[in-house]
């Protein structure tokens, strides 16, 4: 609970700085168009408790998902209209039994590395058609990781990612903050907890609060209304998501390590 006080100060410290930089400058940098926001809006994600900035060649939504464009266009709408349960997207990864490669450069440091190949044992121990194997080359690999710029780490970011492509390949990037350590004091286990979230996107999960954020970000509920979403339930999932479960999906994290619990289990088994 103290550790969970302590990153919601950080949030706010984060949104601090956010908004005394709006402030400022009057005009939002990292703000986005309004026919982007209401297409995001219909696609299910929440746009209040976090709201999408700018980023890259794109936008990142829900605090930590890397959109461009040509993502949004092609993301249709799901099969039913969120509720509780936990989600994944409609491109899943394909070609199954498969496994991905991962390449981390020797630019990140010796806990990353213990990190990622935590999270990558984490998934390899649940038997699952997809699996994870941490390579040294980065040619033709899966996924690469990557460092955030140190403007997106400033607004807060921990790490980013994407969804599956629509050839069901996994997102191919994941981009981890630099200051894990020296800033927010994470162990092996709470980095390695990030990296499994950020790989979980890219194998086509949701958050699993995300039809309500307040339950790991804290802050106000976020009524999306009756949108239809690119959001398929996992049947299995329990009916509603708590803090206390401290499913690896959350969206916010406290920092702590989040094992796979049993519904996590239920998903991964479900999808894969
Ligand atoms: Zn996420």
């Amino acid at each position: 609970m103290k550790k969970t006080l302590t990153f919601f100060l950080l949030l706010l410290f984060a949104s601090g700085v956010f908004y005394s930089c709006q402030d400022k400058q009057d005009v939002d940098p990292y703000s986005i168009p309004s026919d982007v926001r209401n297409q995001l809006i219909r696609l299910g994600f929440d746009v209040v408790n976090h709201p999408p900035i700018s980023f890259d060649d794109g936008y990142l939504v829900e605090g930590d998902i890397y959109l461009t464009p040509a993502d949004l266009s092609s993301m249709g709408a799901g099969k039913r209209v969120p509720t509780v349960e936990q989600y994944s997207t409609n491109q899943l990864v394909t070609a199954l039994p498969r496994t991905v490669t991962v390449y981390m450069p020797t630019t990140f440091s010796a806990a990353n590395f213990s990190a990622v190949d935590e999270a990558i044992r984490r998934y390899n121990a649940e038997n699952l058609l997809i699996k994870f194997s941490r390579v040294t080359s980065s040619t033709g690999v899966g996924i690469v990781f990557s460092r955030l710029t140190k403007s997106q780490e400033r607004q807060g970011i921990l790490g980013s990612s994407g969804f599956p492509t629509s050839s069901g390949d996994p997102y191919g990037v994941i981009k981890m903050s630099g200051v894990l350590e020296s800033t927010y004091h994470l162990t092996v286990d709470g980095i390695a907890t990030i990296m499994a979230h950020e790989m979980g996107h890219c194998i086509g999960f949701r958050h699993t609060d995300y039809y309500d954020r307040s339950i790991s970000c804290g802050g106000a509920t976020s009524n999306e209304g009756a949108s239809t979403v690119g959001a398929n339930l996992i049947p299995g999932t329990p009916s509603t998501a708590t803090l206390a479960a401290q499913s690896w999906m959350l969206a916010c994290t406290d920092g702590s390590n989040r094992y796979f619990n049993t519904a996590d289990k239920t998903a991964l088994t479900y999808l894969y």
